[in-house]
């Protein structure tokens, strides 16, 4: 069993405009469907995606895309995990003075 389709894509690049804003989504003419430009980078440089958003109608894809724009703002409360101890930096070059 494999779950590995041989999907080549076609993909053309169309602009939309959500809220004023113009967005650059691909469409994939073998399968008509439309890729979330977040959710799929590569399509953008015809590349075949492992996974992703992808909708049959493009109403689906600008629903989805401003759930991504909801999602940046939640986001921005989150904070990440500081691993600052890396990057200490050791004044080793420093001369020492003795006292
Ligand atoms: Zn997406």
């Amino acid at each position: 069993m494999s779950s590995t389709t041989r999907w080549i894509p076609n993909w053309k690049l169309l602009t939309i405009e959500i809220e004023n804003k113009k967005i650059e989504i691909c469409f994939d003419e073998v399968s008509k469907l439309y890729a979330c430009p977040y959710c799929v980078p590569q399509c953008k440089k015809g590349g075949i995606p492992d996974y992703g958003s992808y909708f049959f109608n493009i109403e689906d894809l600008k629903e989805h895309i401003k759930a991504h724009r909801l999602g940046l703002w939640l986001k921005k409360e989150e904070r990440e995990e500081e691993e600052e101890e890396e990057e200490r930096i050791r004044a080793e070059e420093e001369e020492e003075e003795e006292e």
